[in-house]
């Protein structure tokens, strides 16, 4: 098979091209010309951008190869997702690359804030011993306000945990759950939250509810002495209220990296030795630069090979650690969609899809996908990806019936069901996530059995008579083949049997053949998964 072709359009780290060249052919044009982009990218199954190109309506029509347009960054305005989205065509970005040095330099601007440590540098360097007039104060013990417990707000909990702060948080938009992993008391109100801490850090977007939401009135509310630092975005913490408030002696410190108009080189807040400011240098940093090539890399690899897209945002998301908790349930659900057109030739009306215990807890929508993947994957002849599926199963008229059950199934602690409505029957799937975390098939069409969903699946349905396992022996000795394990099956007693062998390799159409010359093996099968 051709290796696939990547076009890198803008600049990323070294690394991450590296990676995308083990595995593909990439062509780096840095700087390439509009005209010029548009007239190769016919040429192209992925395109790595940053900001500056415009992935539209225009370059996606001529784009006809592009399965992943990569943005090695965050935000995604020069690409028009939805254009992208009904071409089939993944948009990834890297929102969690940077995430680590951008609440890096939170904390450097809080103890910068709390220690006068820019202040005093200059004062010592230009010749002025001022010890004395330069008392700090301790971040241990003291009550950080966290506005944004996303990923950034997060990590800052995590990390000033550990430095003995007392920890609280507001944040309306998401769960209980949420504040106790991070072990932060939860304020219901921003008022409060201002009321109680000593540093109040910001980590919220940018957003019409966010913009100057601590201005004059949650600065009137604060202990005088309050600590202030805003890494997230210019303007959400107001500049001239918190100018005032600096003025009056009610903020102690302001930290920030970002400014309500950037690039700026004046600001009456850079007059004040209180203020330590950075030029939005929060994703500055070796690391995060790197982690943006690589990260990137990996997903355009993904996206090419039909795998789970880590931040595609054209399907449903997912954080790093709900996708591990769920990728075996992903894995799952492929395996069992991907059997039935191997097992049955049946055109099918409907499908049902059952979630049960741990399973239904998941998140549901993107084992779905992983399923109607497996699903049509075995029948199309274009390559079926986490973002095509769902659009061809809608082409096709394929709608899922989703049902989630919460109790387990059976003795299952977690079980997927997969009902299959044909003409004048129905096919039943049923499998389930090990213990040990392996993927297990509990019933095919009305047989249980419990087999591990290995590569290759060798299936002889038989009339349930002594002498047939000899003879199935026979065959795969004198064939060759290697069976890791064998599993036997019957509805009733004297009614039809059925043999699953997880066999090592492919066996061809003439050895399946062989099976089939036996009057008392009705069919044999190899399902590849
Ligand atoms: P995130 O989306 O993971 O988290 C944002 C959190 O803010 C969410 O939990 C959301 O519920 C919460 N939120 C939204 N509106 C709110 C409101 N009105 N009140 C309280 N909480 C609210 O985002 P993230 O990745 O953690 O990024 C946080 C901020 O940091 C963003 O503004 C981002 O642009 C910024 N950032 C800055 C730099 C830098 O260079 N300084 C680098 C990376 C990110």
């Amino acid at each position: 098979m051709s290796k696939f072709k990547i076009i890198v359009a803008e600049k990323i780290d070294k690394a991450g091209i590296e990676h995308l060249q083990k595995y593909a052919d990439v062509d780096v044009c840095i700087g390439i010309s509009r005209e010029e982009l548009l007239e190769k990218i016919g040429n192209y199954d992925a395109l790595v951008v940053r900001s500056a190109t415009k992935v539209n309506a225009e370059l996606l029509n001529k784009g006809k190869n592009l399965k992943i347009i990569g943005r090695a960054g965050n935000g995604i305005d020069n690409i028009s997702i939805e254009e992208a989205t009904k071409r089939g065509v993944i948009v990834a970005n890297t929102p969690e690359s940077n995430i680590i040095s951008a609440c890096e330099i939170s904390i450097g601007l809080m103890f910068a804030g709390a220690r006068s440590i820019c202040y005093a540098s200059n004062e010592t360097k230009s010749g002025k011993w001022i010890r004395n007039q330069l008392e700090g104060t301790e971040l241990y013990g003291k009550t950080l306000g966290i506005v944004g417990l996303g990923r950034i707000g997060g990590l800052m909990a995590t990390r000033m945990k550990a430095m003995g702060m007392n920890l609280i948080a507001y944040d309306p938009y998401i769960t209980d759950e949420r504040f106790e992993k991070y072990g932060v008391t939860k304020k219901e109100t921003l008022e409060e939250l201002c009321k109680e801490a000593d540093i109040i850090t910001v980590h919220t977007p940018k957003t019409e509810e966010t913009k100057g939401m601590i201005s004059y009135k949650q600065i009137e509310l604060m202990k005088t002495g309050v600590h202030l630092v805003n890494g997230a975005r210019g303007g959400i913490i107001d500049e001239k209220a918190a100018y005032e408030g600096l003025k009056s002696g009610k903020i102690a410190s302001f930290g920030l990296d970002v400014h309500e108009t950037e690039p700026r080189t004046e600001s009456p807040l850079y007059e004040l030795d209180n203020v330590t400011v950075t030029p939005h240098i929060g994703a500055n940093t070796y690391d995060a630069q790197r982690n943006v090539g690589l990260n990137i890399a990996e997903q355009i690899l993904n996206g090419l090979n039909g795998e789970i897209v880590e931040n595609a945002v054209n399907l449903p998301t997912m954080n790093r650690d709900e996708l591990k908790e769920a990728k075996p349930y992903l894995n799952l659900l492929e395996k069992i969609g991907k059997m039935y057109y191997q097992y049955n030739k049946e055109i099918v009306k409907a499908i049902e899809v059952s979630y049960w215990g741990d399973a239904a807890k998941q998140y549901t929508e993107m084992m779905d996908i992983a399923f109607l993947k497996g699903f049509l994957s075995t029948v199309m002849s274009e390559k079926v990806n986490y973002i095509n599926a769902k659009i061809f199963a809608e082409k096709n008229g394929i709608a899922l019936n989703i049902q989630k059950n919460k109790e387990e199934y059976k003795n299952h602690s977690n079980a997927i069901k997969i009902k299959y409505i044909l003409k004048d029957k129905e096919v039943v799937f049923l499998g389930n996530i090990a213990s040990n975390g392996e993927p297990k098939l509990l019933e095919i069409d009305g047989y249980e059995v419990d087999v591990k969903l290995t590569e290759y699946l060798l299936l002889i349905n038989n009339n349930d008579v002594p002498g047939v396992i000899g003879k199935v022996g026979t065959i795969v000795g004198n064939e060759n083949i290697n069976v890791a394990t064998m599993t036997v099956a019957r509805k009733q007693k004297g009614d039809k049997a059925l043999m699953i062998l997880n066999v090592d390799d492919y066996i061809a159409d003439e050895v399946l053949e062989k099976f089939n010359e036996y009057l008392e093996i009705n069919f044999a099968k190899l399902l590849k998964l």
